[in-house]
C-alpha cells in the first residue's frame, strides 16, 4: 500500500472539517473522491500534502507516519498537488512557473527530462513557454498547475478539481492526460464535481459527506449505484 489514512481529524480552529477518514491508496491506481461542496475533499487532499495538519490520525506513506512532515518535505517523499483554482504565479512565464515546481530537484538532467515530458504531455505549454501564466486562458493555467506539480517528479499526484471551469473538449483531453500521467507510473488521487468522468478513469472511489467517507468501492460499482447516480451523476 502506498498511502494510508487511518482515522484522520482536522480542524479549522474550533470547527472540525474532518471526523475521521479512513482511505488507502494503492501504488498505481487512480482514486477518486467524490462529494458534494465543503464535504472535505481539499481538506483531505491538503492534509496529504501537509499544508493542513491532522488534529487526530495518521497518515502513513509506504508504513511510514508523514503527518508530521512540513509541507516542501512532502514534496520531497514524492507527493505533490495541483491546487483548486489553478493558482499559477501569473506574473511569471510559463516556464519559470515550471521550474518552480523542480525546487526539489538538483540534478539538471532530471530537470530537463521531466520538462521534456510534460511539453510532450502539454504541447500547448511547450508553444507558451515565454508567455505570462497571468494571460493564460483558463485551460492552459490548468495544464499548467499540472505541469507545475509534475515537475518533482512525484510518485503520488493530487489532483483537485483539474477540469473545473474547463470548456467540455478541454475537459475530455484533460482526463485523457490523467489516463498518460496514471499509464507512466504515477498513483493519482482526483478530486472531481465531474463525478462519471472521474469514475469512469478511476479504479476506485471515496465518497464524502461533511467531513466523513459514507461509501468506498470499486469505481465500477459506484457508477452502478443508484444513490451515486440521483445523488452526483445527474440520474441515469
Ligand atoms: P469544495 O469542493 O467546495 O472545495 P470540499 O469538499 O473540498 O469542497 P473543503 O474545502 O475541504 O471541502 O471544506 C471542508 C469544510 O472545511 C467546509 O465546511 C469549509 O467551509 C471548511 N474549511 C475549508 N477551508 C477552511 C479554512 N481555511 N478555514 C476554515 N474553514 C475551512
Amino acid at each position: 500500500m502506498l498511502l494510508e489514512l487511518r482515522d484522520l481529524h482536522v480542524k479549522y480552529g474550533n470547527v472540525e472539517a474532518l471526523h475521521g477518514i479512513n482511505l488507502t491508496v494503492d501504488e498505481g491506481e487512480i482514486v477518486t473522491i467524490l462529494g458534494a461542496n465543503g464535504a472535505g475533499k481539499s481538506t483531505t487532499l491538503n492534509s496529504i500534502c501537509g499544508l493542513v495538519k491532522a488534529t487526530q490520525g495518521e497518515i502513513l506513506l509506504d508504513g511510514q507516519p508523514i503527518h508530521s512532515v512540513p509541507a516542501h518535505n512532502i514534496v520531497k517523499l514524492g507527493i505533490s498537488q495541483s491546487p483548486e483554482g489553478r493558482r499559477v504565479f501569473s506574473t511569471l512565464t510559463v516556464e519559470e512557473n515550471m521550474d518552480l515546481g523542480a525546487f526539489t530537484l538538483k540534478d539538471k538532467g532530471v530537470i530537463e527530462r521531466n520538462r521534456e515530458w510534460i511539453y510532450d504531455l502539454f504541447p500547448r505549454l511547450l508553444e507558451r513557454r515565454t508567455q505570462l501564466a497571468g494571460t493564460l486562458s483558463g485551460g492552459e493555467q490548468q495544464m499548467l498547475a499540472i505541469g507545475r506539480a509534475l515537475m518533482s517528479n512525484p510518485r503520488l499526484l493530487l489532483l483537485d478539481e483539474p477540469s473545473l471551469g474547463l470548456a467540455p473538449i478541454l475537459v475530455k483531453s484533460i482526463f485523457e492526460t490523467i489516463r498518460k500521467i496514471n499509464k507512466h507510473g504515477l498513483t493519482v488521487i482526483l478530486v472531481e464535481q465531474n463525478a462519471r468522468a472521474a469514475l469512469k478513469l478511476a479504479d476506485r472511489g471515496y465518497v464524502m459527506e461533511v467531513g466523513n467517507i459514507v461509501l468506498a468501492d470499486d469505481a465500477k460499482t459506484l457508477l452502478a449505484n443508484p444513490e451515486i447516480q440521483s445523488a452526483y451523476l445527474g440520474g441515469k
